[in-house]
């Protein structure tokens, strides 16, 4: 828990000193980034405050105020934004395979034909959305430069993880298209309306013969536009949320590429119907043509969707590989380049991120994590340089990072197997089986009236646990007394047992002592 406060802290005041440097002049977006400090203070902020009086040029030693020595002491990032999972770089090294083959398939849009379905997938952190991001970019700036109606629409089904909320999202973006394009439309037929009550001859340049003539398709357009309406977020029943998207997307002709990233979570939360609807709508629509590329982490969940579905959607695959270390060094290198002050990292920083990023399968991600957070450590420590321990300071930290918050997301059952497994551990219990763990369980349960789960519920739980990297538990056999698990936990104990204690149920446990003694008495 302490350790997340902290976190966010750093990340505060990191993100002073660090945009104040990253553009010399800076006073603006200095501003903006401080607003968590500055927050409904007006005019009375000090920051405010500094920056205005803040001298044209080198006079400065009248105005140094609060926020002036952090500034001026940033010696490790230039651009620390850089390092961010929201920046999105230009050049992906490693990549250029997958990308081309994107552009093959994807280019037949920028002739007017449909491309192929494509199917996405590899690791976590494997470049999938950057590099998928990158090519429609791309595609959409290309379609603009030869005019041709091409458009791409981007969804991330982590959020938007339903059918319901996929179409109305989709409906909506073209509901705006369509009515922007008619307005357009409507604009410039008023204009050439006006003039031509002057000048009649006008119209001559155009397909209308008469004002009335004119005026009429004015009205017309007036009316399509009112037909498209928003869909609510909630409320419709969902083939009137599909016809909507169905009707707005075929106002006009255009290829349509619609890109569902982490599709694996849409389909485990909602099933294939959304991905049934949208793969099928090519046959009906007349003008338009609707593509889908779909992104995921993981290639078991077709094995849920329905066969049609399936051979639709994965006409084309596409996959990423893990990075090994030597390709995450150079990944890391692009970005340190503009991240960190010339000369800030020592030799060893960045070889050690790749690898310890290697080891997690490959995970650039998580190589820039360790990166960023192994330059806001030495920030921390005063030094002007990254060094070999910052790294190794930084993978802990991460690692903890993510127990804290895996452990915090817990369902309360699951947190009350884990609670029996530490007061265990403290109890300096050695290979804790299963019937230990529900005994000391059940008492917790009883505690604070939590519904009592069966020892085989609770040793489902436990293997969940496991999966997640929380405990390790072994299945050892005993002769013929049968099978049973021995238990450890694999995450830092303290760690986890504040967290859990931060859990206002869980905190409202007293005095477990009296529990874990219950261990010896069974
Ligand atoms: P995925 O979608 O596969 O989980 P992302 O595309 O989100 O992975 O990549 C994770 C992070 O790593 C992002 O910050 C991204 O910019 C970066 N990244 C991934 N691959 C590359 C690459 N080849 N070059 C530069 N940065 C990359
Ligand atoms: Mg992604």
């Amino acid at each position: 828990m302490t350790d997340a406060n902290d976190h966010t802290q750093g990340e505060t005041s990191d993100g002073v000193s660090d945009n104040g440097e990253a553009d010399g002049t800076g006073s603006h977006e200095l501003g903006l980034d401080v607003s968590p400090e500055s927050d409904g203070n007006g005019s009375d902020d000090p920051i405010d405050e500094i920056l205005r009086d803040e001298p044209d040029d080198d006079t400065e030693e009248a105005s140094r105020g609060l926020f002036d020595d952090l500034l001026s002491g940033e010696p490790i990032f230039e651009k620390k934004e850089v390092l961010r999972p929201s920046y999105t770089p230009r050049k992906l090294p490693h990549r250029e395979d997958q990308i081309n083959n994107m552009a093959t398939i994807l280019v037949s849009a920028l002739r007017g034909d449909t491309p192929s379905n494509i199917l996405i997938y590899g690791k976590t952190g494997t470049g999938k959305t950057a590099s998928a991001k990158f090519v429609s970019e791309e595609l959409e700036s290309t379609s603009t430069k030869y005019e041709v109606p091409c458009e791409v629409e981007y969804i991330n089904c982590e959020v938007t993880d339903t059918q319901y909320r996929v179409l109305a999202q989709l409906a909506n973006k073209f509901v705006d298209k369509n009515r922007a394009a008619i307005d357009r439309t409507i604009d410039e037929y008023e204009t050439i309306l006006e003039r031509a009550r002057e000048d009649p001859q006008i119209l001559e340049g155009t397909e209308f013969t008469s004002r009335s003539e004119l005026r009429t398709e004015i009205e017309s357009l007036t009316d399509k536009r009112e037909s498209f309406t928003e869909v609510p977020m909630t409320g419709w029943p969902t083939d009137r949320v599909y016809n909507s998207f169905f009707d707005a997307v075929d106002y006009r002709e255009r290829v349509v590429v619609i890109m569902l990233d982490e599709i694996d979570k849409l389909v485990e939360k909602s099933g294939d119907d959304t991905l049934y609807n949208l793969s099928r709508m090519n046959s009906e629509l007349e003008r338009s043509r609707v593509s889908i590329i779909g992104i995921s982490n993981d290639l078991k969940f077709t094995d849920f969707l329905d066969p049609r579905v399936n051979s639709s959607l994965g006409e084309e695959e596409i996959v990423f590989p893990p990075y090994d270390a030597n390709q995450l060094r150079d990944i890391l290198e692009a970005r340190a380049e503009i991240a960190f002050k010339d000369g800030a990292l020592t030799d060893d920083v960045i070889p050690l991120c790749a690898a310890f990023a290697a080891q997690e399968h490959g995970d650039a991600r998580r190589a820039l994590d360790l990166l960023r957070t192994a330059g806001e450590l030495a920030e921390r420590d005063d030094t002007d340089h990254v060094e070999e321990d910052h790294v190794r300071q930084a993978q802990e930290k991460i690692e903890i990072d993510r127990v804290v918050e895996v452990v915090r997301t817990l369902p309360q059952q699951s947190k009350l197997v884990l609670f029996s497994i530490i007061l265990l551990e403290k109890q300096g219990v050695h290979n804790i089986n299963t019937g230990e763990v529900y005994n000391i369980y059940k008492r917790l349960c009883d505690e604070i009236d939590a519904d009592v789960l069966t020892q085989r519920r609770v040793t489902d739980l436990i293997s969940e646990l496991d999966m997640l990297g929380i405990v390790n538990a072994v299945v050892v056999s005993k002769g013929r007394y049968g099978r049973t698990k021995e238990i450890s936990l694999s995450v830092p104990l303290e760690e986890t047992e504040t967290v859990l204690l931060s859990d206002s149920r869980l905190g409202d446990i007293e005095d477990v002592q009296p529990f874990v003694q219950a261990r010896f008495d069974n």
